[in-house]
């Protein structure tokens, strides 16, 4: 039987993809759909590893499995400055070998959806999707829209197009994280940071990334170093983007108390190698205006007539209405 073609749509998330493939294949579970696709793609028992679900997806879908990797898996986001990327030059095989363990992988815990996305592919005639931008830790509002998000309440929370559960009335506002920031405008660089690492076209390295940081820090007069530990930028982020949001996305940091030397923020000439996750590296370039590798990247790529990302996150009157 020839396999049916499912393309993934706009910014969909691996995990929903897959789901729309098991549906439309009639697959009874994931485990299912995922031996057969390997029967038919006759990959043998024990070459597992080298054959990742997201690569079997990317058939799947029609597409290229970079560019699967890319623009549908969260990894770009979640794995800009993984362990596993923390030699000095990380490669495109790097970042695809890590999609094995982490290509499915949410960081979020809910499935959410934004109710103007929803009015968005509707008006343009298209299916509703589970879109990656939605799913950015830290966030609680459309990185597009600016409203607040909805959360579906569901045991199988993709097992319906996002537009069903809003008209079933199963989706809930999340928590809105972002209303207790104190400095709207660090919000607003942290998800365009976040936004430009999903666009991203190449992993950063952690050596790459901390270098920039560096540079950026010691520029701007701020410690890098136990040595000279004053003036601090976690004590900078801490009054930026508050307590609350500290305490439940970078925890490490809700350890420190301010005006105390804190090795991951502040130390970077210290620990040059250490691998940072992606989530401190946005936290931190979103307290300066400019000068992250992913924007600076994003940028070059918009040029160049590649980009999709828009460079501010367009942020219109919140409308947190189902109607
Ligand atoms: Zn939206």
């Amino acid at each position: 039987m020839p396999m049916i073609i499912v393309r993934p749509l706009d910014d969909e998330l691996a995990e929903a993809h897959a789901f729309r493939h098991q549906h439309i294949e009639g697959y009874e579970s994931q485990s299912q759909q995922i031996r057969s696709l390997r029967r038919q793609f006759g990959i043998e028992k024990g070459l597992g590893c080298k054959y990742p679900t997201t690569n079997l997806l990317a058939v799947v879908g029609d597409k290229p499995v970079e560019e699967y990797v890319r623009r549908h898996t969260m990894l770009p986001l979640m794995a800009a400055v993984p362990a596993y990327l923390s030699r000095p030059t990380a490669s495109i095989n790097d970042w695809l070998c890590s999609s094995f363990h982490l290509g499915l992988h949410r960081p979020i815990e809910d499935v959410r959806i934004c109710v103007e996305c929803i009015r968005f592919d509707d008006l343009q005639g298209t299916v509703s999707s589970y879109r990656r931008r939605h799913h950015i830790r830290g966030t609680s509002r459309c990185p597009w829209h600016g409203c607040r998000l909805h959360a579906v309440r569901d045991r199988l929370p993709l097992n319906a197009r996002p537009n069903e559960w809003v008209s079933r009335q199963k989706v809930d506002l999340v928590t809105d994280i972002e209303a207790d920031v104190p400095d709207t405008r660090w919000m607003h660089r942290y998800t365009s940071i976040s936004m430009a690492m999903l666009s991203a076209d190449k992993p950063v390295s952690s050596a790459e990334a901390n270098k920039a940081l560096l540079i950026a820090l010691e520029g701007a007069g701020f410690s890098t170093s136990i040595r000279r530990p004053k003036p601090l930028v976690s004590d900078l982020l801490s009054a930026k983007a508050g307590t609350r949001w500290i305490a439940e996305n970078l925890p490490v940091r809700g350890e420190a108390v301010n005006g105390t030397f804190a090795t991951r923020f502040d130390g970077f000439g210290d620990n040059p190698w250490t691998a940072r996750s992606s989530i401190l590296h946005a936290a931190v370039w979103a307290c300066f205006d400019q000068g992250d590798p992913w924007t600076k990247s994003m940028r070059a790529n918009q040029s160049a007539g590649h980009g999709r990302v828009p460079e501010e996150p367009t942020r219109i009157a919140p409308s947190e209405s189902i109607a």
